[in-house]
């Protein structure tokens, strides 16, 4: 029974619906450039997650989306129409809001129906399709309760709920999990994941946590100060950063990051910062040798210093300051004379505040941005 629902959701949300923003800028009264020349294209079935730090401007590219926002310039298109001059209610679109925003007076049946009785339609496909949507979010003991007799996760399924009716081409997230606690973040976020896969429709979901971001999106839009950084899979994001701040906020624990100066030894180019030297491969020299007798910012992750008793020529000595033990893996506080960096490690070693300790880098694995730009030195497209 359940399959066969699905399968006629598939069919009936499978329409084509591709988004694609061209050059959008959007300034606020009191001239606040909220969102700078956005330029995003987000395929037919794609989940796409804006991703950034508070303020930077991903809300807004969603409320322009959705119609809520008026676009101050460029050119917003839903499957080729531009739909710039379009009211919310006719960009065929359903958003699910941070706070859920349901109604406190109406059972969740009626909260779920609203949209498609403001419609007009017909009684029977409003009952069709709420418990349809119901059956699949699994709520349908629920739809007499009012939503203050409801869980926080069930409140977010009624939400979500509310948007699978309508059956719409495209639907929007504005971050619809960080009220819940942590561990219902996690179990919502799979459920999420797994409604796109059945129901086959384009998503675009923001959210400042980038952990969400990598698991969820197919793709994934780095924001900034109102300007996109980067857009890529969450892997070309993870392993090839275009800058420092992309390389800084993808990633749990963050990269470390620290300037490092830029030297020739024995014919090798070598970089190197207090307590660490990193002895540079003959494929990278070409893109350090501009920086020989100056200083780049060299970042290497966590999971890329690996512990040795053995120091080789790439080397990091430094004292532990906090040792974390996560049960499967300890994270190690590391600190040099300079800088302090996190170090992933298996549980097993029993390291002490206070010792020192050698870690080998992977140099293949170290990223290299300008000090000045903090662009990476390695970065292709
Ligand atoms: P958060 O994660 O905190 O919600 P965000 O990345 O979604 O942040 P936006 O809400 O899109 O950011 O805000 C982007 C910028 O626009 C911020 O500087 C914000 O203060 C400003 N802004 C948002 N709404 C308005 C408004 N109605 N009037 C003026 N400025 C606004």
């Amino acid at each position: 029974m359940l399959l066969c629902v699905i399968r006629n959701r598939v069919e009936e949300v499978g329409k084509v619906a591709k988004v694609l923003l061209k050059d959008i800028i959007k300034i606020y009264d009191g001239d606040v450039k909220a969102v700078d020349r956005a330029n995003i294209e987000i395929q037919d079935k794609e989940f796409m997650v804006l991703v950034g730090p508070s303020g930077c401007g991903k809300t807004t590219v969603l409320r322009m989306i959705a119609g809520l926002e008026e676009i101050s310039s460029g050119d917003l298109f839903i499957d080729s129409k531009r739909v710039n001059d379009e009211a919310p209610k006719d960009r065929d679109i359903a958003m699910v809001f941070q706070n859920y925003a349901l109604y406190p007076h109406m059972s969740v049946y009626g909260n779920m129906q609203f949209g498609l009785r403001i419609r007009n339609f017909p009684k029977e496909e409003i009952h069709a399709r709420v418990k349809e949507a119901a059956q699949i979010l699994d709520i349908e003991e629920l739809l007499d309760r009012k939503p203050k007799a409801l869980s926080g996760g069930q409140r977010q399924r009624v939400a979500v709920g509310r948007a699978i009716v309508r059956k719409p081409k495209v639907f929007l997230f504005d971050e619809p999990l960080s009220n819940l606690d942590a561990k219902l973040r996690v179990q919502m976020r799979a459920e999420i994941s797994s409604l796109h896969s059945r129901l086959q429709a384009t998503m675009i979901y923001v959210t400042h946590d980038q952990t969400e971001a990598m698991t969820m999106g197919d793709r994934i839009v780095v924001m900034r100060s109102g300007i996109i950084q980067q857009i890529g899979t969450p892997l070309k994001l993870y392993n090839t950063p275009i800058n420092r701040f992309v390389a800084g906020f993808i990633g749990s624990p963050p990269m470390n990051i620290s300037p490092a100066g830029v030297s020739e030894q024995d014919g090798k180019i070598v970089v190197k910062e207090e307590g660490m030297t990193v002895v540079i491969p003959e494929s990278r020299e070409e893109v350090l040798r501009p920086y020989l007798g100056g200083k780049v910012l060299m970042g290497v992750r966590s999971e890329d210093l690996k512990f040795t008793n053995e120091p080789k020529e790439s080397n990091l000595n430094a004292k532990v300051i906090v040792v974390e033990p996560l049960g499967n893996e300890t994270h190690l506080y590391l600190e040099t004379k300079d800088s302090q960096l996190i170090a992933r490690t298996d549980s097993e070693h029993g390291f002490r505040v206070g010792e020192r300790v050698d870690f080998t880098p992977e140099v293949k694995k170290i990223q290299f941005f300008d000090i000045e730009t903090e662009r990476s030195l390695l970065y292709s497209e």
